[in-house]
C-alpha cells in the first residue's frame, strides 16, 4: 500500500466543510508538493492528517501504510511515524527545546532517551541547520524569530525520523539564505532516510527549486483541481491560481 492515501476525504471545522472529497496518494521516498492560494485548505489538510481535533472528518478516510488512521489520536499517529511541521509553530512556555525534543523522541521511540543522547543527536543537526547552541536551553519558540521557528521544526524532523513528513509552509517568512539552509536540511534528512515521504505545502515555487517534487498538486477552494510534474508549478508562477477557480 502507499505510505499515505486520502480517499474521498471531506473535512469540516466549526460546522463548515473546508475540504470536499480529496483523493491523494504519497508513496515512500516521494516528495509531493501541495500548492494553493491562501485559504484553500492546505493547513486544514496538514492538520487533519496529523489528527488535530479542531478538524472533523465528515467523509472518506485517511490511510497510513494501508491502515485506516482516520480516528487515531495525534500522539498515536506521531508514534507511528507521521510528523507535521507547523505553519505557525507555537511557543511552549517554560519548556526548553532540549526537554521538548527529549519527550518527543522518547514518545516516537517508545522508550526513554537520556539527556546526553538527545544533546549528542541535537548538536550535529543544530550545526547543519545553523542554529546557535544556546537555543537548546531556550523555551521552545519563545521569542524565536520566524526563521528560527522554521529551523527548529526541521530540527524536530531530523531527530524524530518520521516515515511521513508534512511541511506546512516551512518556507514562508524565510529570506533566501535561510530558505537554502532549511531546504538543505530537509535534503540531508532525506539522504539519511530515502524512504521518507514528504507532503510539502507551499504557495511559492522557490522552495521547489531546492526540494524537487515528484508530483505537484493544486488545491483551490478545498478541491484538488490538478496534479502534474514540476511544469505545473512553473505554470502557476506565470498564470497564478485564478484560472483554476470555478
Ligand atoms: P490555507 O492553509 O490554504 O491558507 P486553511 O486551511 O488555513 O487554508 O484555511 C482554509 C479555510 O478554512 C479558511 O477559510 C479558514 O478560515 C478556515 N479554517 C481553517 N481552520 C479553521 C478552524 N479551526 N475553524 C474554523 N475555520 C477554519
Ligand atoms: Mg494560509
Ligand atoms: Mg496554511
Amino acid at each position: 500500500p502507499p505510505l499515505l492515501a486520502l480517499e474521498g476525504l471531506c473535512v469540516a471545522a466549526e460546522d463548515r466543510e473546508i475540504l470536499h472529497g480529496l483523493d491523494l496518494e504519497v508513496g515512500s521516498g516521494e516528495v509531493h508538493a501541495l500548492m494553493g492560494p491562501n485559504g484553500s485548505g492546505k493547513s486544514t489538510l496538514a492538520n487533519v492528517i496529523m489528527g488535530n481535533p479542531a478538524y472533523r472528518v465528515t467523509g472518506g478516510r485517511i490511510r497510513f501504510k494501508g491502515e485506516d488512521v482516520t480516528d487515531w489520536p495525534t500522539d498515536v499517529r506521531a508514534k507511528a511515524g507521521i510528523f507535521l511541521a507547523f505553519q505557525h509553530p507555537e511557543a511552549v512556555a517554560g519548556v526548553p527545546v532540549v526537554q521538548f525534543l527529549r519527550q518527543a523522541m522518547a514518545a516516537r521511540a517508545g522508550e526513554d532517551r537520556s539527556v546526553l543522547e538527545v544533546r549528542f543527536a541535537m548538536r550535529d543537526w543544530m550545526t547543519r541547520l545553523g542554529i546557535d547552541e544556546a537555543f537548546a536551553q531556550r523555551p521552545l519558540n519563545e521569542g524565536f524569530s520566524g526563521g528560527e521557528r522554521k529551523r527548529n521544526e526541521v530540527l524536530q524532523l531530523a531527530l524524530l525520523r518520521p516515515e511521513l513528513a508534512i511541511l506546512d509552509e516551512t518556507d514562508s517568512g524565510l529570506d533566501i539564505d535561510a530558505l537554502r539552509i532549511v531546504a538543505e536540511g530537509v535534503e540531508a534528512v532525506r539522504a539519511e532516510n530515502p524512504d521518507l515521504g514528504i507532503l510539502l505545502v507551499t504557495h511559492y515555487r522557490k522552495i521547489l527549486d531546492l526540494i524537487r517534487p515528484d508530483v505537484v498538486h493544486v488545491l483551490v477552494d478545498g478541491r484538488l483541481v490538478a496534479s502534474g510534474g514540476e511544469e505545473l508549478a512553473r505554470r502557476l508562477d506565470v498564470e497564478g491560481y485564478e484560472p483554476w477557480r470555478s
